[in-house]
């Protein structure tokens, strides 16, 4: 799924700077700021993107955390969110997503008119007096 996989010198790296705890911190993971997850990697460890490749992260011990399966999981949840909102932003500058609501008003009153013209050629012309002046 990664485009920037670590490579296992950086993984070895990241795990020996973990003292084989989990490095998770801050709320992104659902600590306090500073505050740091520490339990056990003997049980599974994951090396995760600080910065996501996808929001630019690179695959730089730096960018590497050793973390536990648990930290893991929370986190993912908020890069996805963060990732799908960059896109987003992304495609509404570049004018691929329009908002959902502006294609909408734009469309109603065009098709509205439209139906409105249509009726005005199907309707015969009002004859309100020519009855009353045959009578005459
Ligand atoms: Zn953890």
């Amino acid at each position: 799924m990664s485009r920037t996989e670590f490579t296992r010198a950086i993984r070895r790296a990241a795990l020996a700077r973990s003292g084989h705890r989990c490095e998770a911190s801050g709320k992104r993971y659902g600590f306090e700021e500073g505050q740091r997850c520490n339990c056990d990697l003997s049980l599974g460890v994951i090396f995760d993107h600080d910065v996501p490749d996808q929001l630019g992260g690179d695959a730089s011990l730096e960018n590497c955390r050793a973390i536990c399966v648990t930290c893991n999981k929370f986190k993912t949840r908020g890069d996805i969110q963060q990732i799908r909102k960059s896109d987003r932003q992304r495609d509404k500058a570049s004018g691929v997503l329009r908002p959902v609501g502006k294609i909408r008003s734009a469309g109603f009153p065009k098709s509205e008119k439209a139906s409105r013209r249509q009726n005005k050629q199907t309707l015969p012309p009002k004859p309100l007096f020519k009855p009353a002046e045959e009578t005459r």
